[in-house]
């Protein structure tokens, strides 16, 4: 993963490049995945540039706890009252592709495991 913390997630929290965006607050923001992998596929992310899991420090610990409760929120408001997953796919052996923190909420059909 290159090191620039300037991503296309930068931007679309600039309002720079458009994205569906369905919930926003001043720490975090989502919006639906351009290639969802489920009927619903949203990405929270924080407006903070954090670059994965790994880079989270211990001063992070509010802001990871209001990431998972915005997933939370975001399915509850897209309906996903069957169960969902949340994702954070991380570095290189994770899969990551955007180099900013991410959680991916998944939901509208049944998962499966182990995931690829
Ligand atoms: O976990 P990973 O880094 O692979 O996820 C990045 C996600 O960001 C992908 O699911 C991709 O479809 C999504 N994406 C997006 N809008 C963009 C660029 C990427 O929803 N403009």
């Amino acid at each position: 993963m290159s090191e620039s913390t300037e991503t296309i997630f930068n931007k679309i929290i600039r309002r720079e490049i458009p994205a569906d965006i369905v919930y926003e607050d001043d720490l975090a923001i989502a919006f639906k995945d351009i290639h969802p992998q489920a009927p619903v596929h949203i990405l929270i992310i924080p407006k903070k540039p954090i670059k994965s899991l790994v880079q989270a420090q211990a001063e992070d610990i509010n802001l990871m706890g209001h990431l998972l409760l915005t997933a939370r929120r975001v399915a509850l408001q897209a309906g996903l009252n069957n169960g969902y997953r949340v994702v954070i796919n991380t570095d290189d052996d994770g899969g990551q592709t955007v180099n900013h923190i991410h959680l991916h909420l998944l939901g509208g059909r049944q998962m499966t495991w182990p995931p690829g």
